[in-house]
């Protein structure tokens, strides 16, 4: 058992914890306490640090950025950005991409220019959004908006007016609710925050049909599931979703803040100057970062690897669901995977599980209200996958037959 360091009652909002496992440096995929102890790291920072920690690339890159020139505005260009945004949009059908700094503000802008699609090409009434039961798009307000989970909504009601939801993966719903004054569905193609679900192959090619005859843009929030961590660039590549705007942001900068909205032709040809912006967005340093990451992440034997090692965990925790004899089923995909336990006595427990791995020096997420999610850094290497799994048996064994 680890005696962690913990730091209590920081000046923090009590949106916050009270108390924090106060961390102080990372090594591959391990991350150390102010007391020196040693973390496997199965959050990365919540699908963040795709490389994992103490890179001398990436703390290179970025130092040399910022001696060069560290912030310009989006009043002039920068020469990292540009080369990135190159890089990107030529990855599909895209014809520009906005940079911000968090997952929320690309869904922003992705929303922003639907609408400004909607309302230029079909007329004012052409203003709604559809989203999905188990989505999470974000803690800004538009993006809350198009965020079902009522918890997290509920304390800042009034939402904003347009957002519709229809259940995830359900067809006759959303033929139900899909209408000529929709301007674009927002979709998880694996969902994260609520539980590591995959959409459905049949559900994408229903989504696919009905928005492209109703001419509504299909927005894939790729914030958590994009950019190599399922094991494909675009986790919409998994079920067939055509997606028209692509948001992206959490590995983006190897654990810099950076976002993307990528955008097509026919939705930048009908934005006008100074529809949109912000000050942050696409700076050097950032972008400098992630040009070397989105070279790395997105070079084919990268992905393969990433679905090799994924097929491993998943296999890991087929073996602790049968092992420990669980009533659960393994989701997700790639190297963002979970174990939904399906007895509310055992969900209920979850935060003890997390508890319990991280006194044995290992870091877990949760996502919905029963799984225990598994994120960590794309490197991870088989090996510690297996010493991982080993440990987070332990943990849950400890838990659930106490
Ligand atoms: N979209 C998805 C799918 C996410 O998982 C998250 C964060 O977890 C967000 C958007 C919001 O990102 P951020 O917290 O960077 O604003």
């Amino acid at each position: 058992m680890i005696e962690p360091s913990i730091i209590k009652n920081p000046p923090y909002p009590q949106n916050y914890a009270t108390e924090f496992l106060l961390l102080d440096k990372g090594e591959g995929i391990y991350l150390f306490d102010a007391d020196g102890n040693r973390y496997r790291d199965f959050a990365a920072g919540i699908a963040v640090n795709a490389l994992g920690y103490g890179r001398e690339d990436l703390a290179h890159i970025a130092s040399e950025q910022m001696k060069k020139l560290i912030h310009v505005s989006n009043l002039y260009a920068n020469k990292p950005a540009v080369e990135l945004a190159k890089k990107m949009v030529a990855s599909g059908d895209f014809a520009a991409v906005h940079f911000g700094n968090s997952g929320s503000e690309a869904n922003e802008a992705a929303l922003k220019y639907a609408r400004i699609y909607g309302k230029r090409k079909k007329g004012p009434q052409c203003h709604h959004y559809l989203s999905f039961t188990g989505s999470f798009h974000g803690r800004t307000m538009g993006a809350l908006a198009a965020t079902a989970t009522e918890k997290y909504r509920e304390p800042y009601e009034p939402m904003a007016p347009g957002f519709h939801f229809s259940e995830y993966n359900n067809i006759k719903q959303l033929e139900e609710t899909l209408t000529d004054e929709f301007c674009a569905v927002i979709v998880e193609p694996l969902q994260g925050e609520g539980g590591c679900t995959p959409m459905d192959k049949e559900f994408a090619a229903a989504l696919n049909k009905i928005c492209a005859e109703k001419d509504i843009l299909i927005i894939a929030d790729e914030v958590q599931a994009g950019m190599a961590r399922c094991g494909e660039i675009y986790s919409s590549a998994l079920s067939g979703l055509n997606a028209d705007i692509v948001t992206l942001s959490k590995p983006l900068a190897g654990g810099l803040p950076l976002s993307a909205t990528l955008i097509p032709a026919k939705v930048n040809d009908l934005v006008h100057l100074g529809d949109h912006g912000g000050t942050f967005g696409g700076g050097p340093v950032t972008t400098a970062v992630a040009n070397f990451i989105w070279d790395t992440l997105t070079a084919k034997d990268f992905l393969a690897d990433v679905k090799k090692k994924g097929d491993l965990l998943a296999a890991e925790l087929e073996g602790i669901k049968a092992d420990l004899g669980l009533k659960a089923h393994v989701v997700g995909a790639g190297l963002l995977r979970g174990l939904a336990l399906e007895e509310e006595g055992q969900s209920a427990k979850i935060g003890e599980i997390i508890g319990k791995a991280q006194s044995k020096g290992m870091l877990i997420l949760r996502a919905g209200s029963n799984v225990i999610r598994l994120a960590p850094p794309l490197i991870i290497s088989e090996k510690e996958i297996k010493e991982g799994m080993a440990l987070l048996k332990e943990a849950i064994k400890d838990v659930l037959t106490a």
